[in-house]
């Protein structure tokens, strides 16, 4: 394969997968014009490899391996900081979503951890219809492989009633079966 072709095949890649982020998300990536509001605002930003004004300009150049292969897209966490601050209304925190999901379905994870956090907080979410404190943060320090981790601060959280040793009924907890199930049924 020429150069060439191999540069129109990797330009043709980089434009389909910019669709798909623009699709789940619902933005427009053109319309980021790299003022940096954004990444001056967020409260991750320090923790981040990259800076969130960069994924965007990463998916303006079409660059797939450098939009997904980063922390900063499983540590932002949707504050909407940025939303509030960007001129252009650009809804960031949709586009990292969007990054998250193709990341996912690719096997592209690359903060594990937080992504075995969101699987475990849904899946109390959808058992219980709301969330059990206890089952999640057991289950987390147990599969991330941290037993002990935050254990010292657990007696004060039962005393002062933040976490419950059984888990709280929900009236609610049908309806909420029946989003995922609708959410399920609408996965591509
Ligand atoms: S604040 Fe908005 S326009 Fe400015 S860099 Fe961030 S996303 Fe782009
Ligand atoms: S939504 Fe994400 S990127 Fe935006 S300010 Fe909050 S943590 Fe940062």
């Amino acid at each position: 394969m020429s150069a060439a072709t191999e540069l129109t095949r990797a330009w043709a890649n980089g434009a389909g997968f910019v669709r798909e982020v623009e699709r789940l998300s619902g933005q427009k990536v053109a319309s980021c014009y790299q003022c940096g509001k954004c990444t001056a605002g967020c409260p991750m930003a320090a923790d981040m490899d990259v800076a969130p004004r960069q994924i965007l300009r990463f998916l303006q150049l079409g660059l797939q391996e450098e939009a997904l292969n980063n922390s900063t897209i499983w540590l932002c966490a949707s504050c909407m900081t940025c939303v509030a601050r960007c001129p252009r209304e650009v809804d960031l925190p949709r586009i990292m979503d969007a990054l998250r999901q193709i990341a996912v379905r690719r096997g592209r994870v690359k903060e594990r951890r937080v992504y075995l956090f969101h699987r475990l907080f849904l899946a109390g979410v959808r058992r219980g219809g709301r969330l059990d404190e206890l089952r999640l943060v057991l289950g987390y320090n147990l599969r991330s492989g941290q037993l002990f981790k935050d254990a010292a601060k657990a007696p004060a959280l039962f005393l002062k009633g933040k976490i419950r040793v059984l888990p709280e009924k929900t009236s609610g907890a049908a309806e909420v079966q029946q989003i995922f199930a609708r959410w399920e049924a609408r996965k591509p």
